[in-house]
């Protein structure tokens, strides 16, 4: 198994089957063909160290004094109907009810190994119902593996799905027992080789009324849908005869993989935006041994046009975006060392959240990607946006899309006036 627990050292004791990496400076210093960086707009440092989930904001919550309080409990609790405060529009008995029974799916899978110290899909990865079957199906090819996987993935409702290597520096270095909150070594079998990443969509209309409990209605449906479709995909490999890990916020870093595998780019609102749903995308991962081609990272101009644009730093309400261009800047313990990139401030972002007692995603509301691309307009945005004429679109979206907040109350009355 490997380990890439940190307080046992700088020595990696483990090793990849492409060969790498055996040791912390394997680590740092990859051969290039096992890489795509530059193509993926991914620049780590010679100080690069992997994430610890110990540092994790939602993680920190729960043991960090600093951050701990009864207002951080308070926001936890309030995915409870009988823990959630009633304090106006968006925030009312009916916001909170759609909002929490949206995470239903999810919250099912993180409870129910709670006993053995395990939140599946935010601290552990979610647990097999049936173990691997113990014949291996032959392919003719990887592309053929790939082609049938991305289909079956899209028949159990992922809406994206790229396929990357896979990469030892974004599994957690260690992970926690969430009974205490201890941590203990990270093990992934070792002959994992690929991950499949797979992107749900979020509901456009739900992201405009941000910031409101309602809104994050579009967060747990995402969760929820992402913990049915790995569960239901891992298990699919798992019967074929190969190793599975379905893994949601747990395990490894996800936003990485999404890029290495071609499906977005990273922004500086921190989120990777994609062609198909801009940045209102959430993505999940399975870890497996299945023999799959992976996909090159694509660039279709969101790193250049994020370096005229700063909509989503300007509207944050407590500046913790970065303005200035990608760095190894690290504001705290929550950001990860040695990865150049637009960084936010983990605890200004989630000390409004605890404000809140609800998530924000006000800079994914305001992204002037964010939006209906079945609409021609936004179609020529896009061809705009990510060329030469970027600053047109960038102008054209300042003049003519409305970013403002949807009052919760008319997406209450749009929800009762549309057809059953
Ligand atoms: S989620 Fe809200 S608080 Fe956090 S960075 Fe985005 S706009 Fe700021
Ligand atoms: S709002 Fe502008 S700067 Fe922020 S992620 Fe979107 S395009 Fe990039």
């Amino acid at each position: 198994m490997r380990n890439y627990n940190e307080a046992e050292g700088a020595e990696i004791t483990d090793h990849h089957p492409s060969g790498w990496p055996r040791n912390r400076s394997d680590l740092d210093h990859p051969p290039a063909e096992t890489r795509d960086d530059p193509l993926a707009g991914i620049e780590t440092g010679a100080d690069f160290k992997p994430f610890s989930q110990r540092n994790d904001m939602f993680m920190r919550a729960w043991w960090d004094e600093t951050i701990h309080s009864k207002d951080t409990e308070q926001f936890f609790a309030s995915y409870r109907m009988d823990a959630s405060p009633r304090r106006g529009e968006g925030f009312n008995q009916r916001d909170f009810a759609l909002r929490n029974a949206s995470w239903t799916v999810a919250d099912e899978y993180a409870d129910r190994s709670q006993a053995q110290g395990k939140r599946e899909g935010f601290s552990a990865p979610l647990k097999p119902r049936i173990e691997k079957y113990s014949e291996a199906v032959e392919f003719d090819s990887d592309v053929q593996a790939t082609a049938e996987i991305k289909k079956i993935a899209k028949m159990f409702g992922a809406d994206l799905v790229g396929i990357a290597k896979y990469d030892p520096r974004w599994t957690y270095s260690d992970v926690v027992d969430v009974r205490d909150m201890s941590t203990r070594p990270n093990e992934m079998p070792e002959v994992i080789t690929h991950v499949i990443v797979l992107g749900h969509g979020m509901d456009y209309d739900l992201v405009k009324t941000y910031p409101s409990a309602l809104a994050g209605t579009a967060v747990g449906a995402g969760y929820s849908k992402e913990a049915a479709t790995a569960q239901q995909l891992s298990q699919y490999i798992l019967n074929l005869g190969y190793e599975a890990l379905a893994s949601m916020n747990d395990t490894a870093l996800v936003i990485p993989y999404a890029v290495q595998a071609g499906l977005g780019e990273y922004g500086r609102n921190q989120m990777v935006i994609t062609p198909e749903f801009g940045p209102r995308v959430r993505f999940s991962k399975i870890f497996t041994n299945l023999p799959l081609k992976e996909d090159k990272p694509k660039q279709f101009g969101v790193r250049d046009f994020c370096d005229i644009c700063t909509k989503c730093a300007d509207a944050c309400p407590v500046k913790a975006l970065p303005f200035g261009p990608p760095s190894f800047e690290r504001h705290n313990r929550s950001s990860i060392q040695g990865v150049k990139k637009w960084t936010a401030d983990c605890e200004k972002c989630f000390g409004y959240w605890v404000k809140l007692n609800s998530d924000c995603a006000i800079c994914m509301r305001v992204c002037p990607f964010n939006r209906d691309y079945s609409r021609p307009d936004s179609q020529l945005f896009l061809k705009l946006a990510r060329g030469k004429w970027r600053r047109l679109a960038l102008w054209w979206d300042r003049q003519t899309r409305n970013d403002r907040r949807l009052r919760p109350k008319d997406w209450w009355k749009a929800l009762s006036r549309s057809p059953e």
